[in-house]
């Protein structure tokens, strides 16, 4: 059984969530303020964690820290749109994923799915073969092809695609693509990736004016959608 915990301080939504959720047979149990949640998630092993930000005791914020002080859980977010900011908090705090209010059911059931599966260990040690309609990239031999014709990726590209294909649907947050790939103190040049992604898209996207897998969140960070 999945277990997830619903934290939620609108009273209807908490119910709508955990009626839905349980609907497609998660185990759900709700509370509705950051204290409680933090109590919840210690006493129990939950499988997923979906966080309202605003809450009326402590901020949602606050909460992923606390949870990521002793547990990896993968914790989705529910913000509302007008907090920008705060969505680039609860990343940096650990959350894997945010959705935005208002939002469809299917949207965040969806969320929840991938964040499950991403939780999942790796099976074996192999590095995955990545297809989509468009292109193929092979991250063992390091070789990405497009319409059977291989594509020449620069170490840098490559380890772009590299970072957010092998989290397919995850939003990778600038700050820590820029880490990764640049090193600590770029964090803030997010014209290198502007740039990066460009090339990355002319040279792997059907139509690199209009992305299809290399998705930009405008001032979060980029997404690869499978
Ligand atoms: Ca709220």
């Amino acid at each position: 059984m999945t277990r997830l915990l619903v934290v939620e301080d609108d009273q209807a939504l908490r119910r709508a969530l955990a009626i839905t959720l349980r609907a497609r047979h998660y185990e759900v149990d709700t509370v509705g303020d950051g204290a409680a949640a933090l109590r919840a998630a210690a006493a129990t092993a939950y499988d997923l964690v979906v966080m309202d930000l605003g809450l009326p005791d402590l901020d949602g914020v606050e909460v992923i820290q606390g949870i990521r002080g002793w547990s990896a859980v993968p914790v989705i977010v529910l913000s509302a749109r007008e907090a920008q900011w705060q969505k680039v908090d609860a990343l940096d705090a650990g959350a894997d994923d945010y959705v935005t209010k208002p939002f469809g059911m299917d949207e965040l059931l969806a969320r929840v799915r991938a964040a499950l599966r991403r939780a999942e260990p790796a099976e074996g040690n192999s590095a995955p073969i990545v297809e989509t309609p468009a292109f193929v990239i092979d991250l063992a031999a390091k070789r990405a092809h497009k319409d059977g014709r291989e594509v020449r990726l620069t170490p840098t590209e490559w380890h772009l695609v590299e970072a957010l294909v092998r989290r397919p649907g995850v939003l990778v947050p600038s700050t820590q693509l820029l880490a990764e790939v640049w090193g600590p103190h770029y964090e803030r040049e997010t014209n290198y990736l502007r740039v990066f992604f460009a090339q990355i898209r002319r040279k792997l996207e059907p139509d690199p004016g209009r992305p299809r897998y290399f998705i930009t969140e405008p001032g979060l960070g980029y997404r690869f959608e499978p």
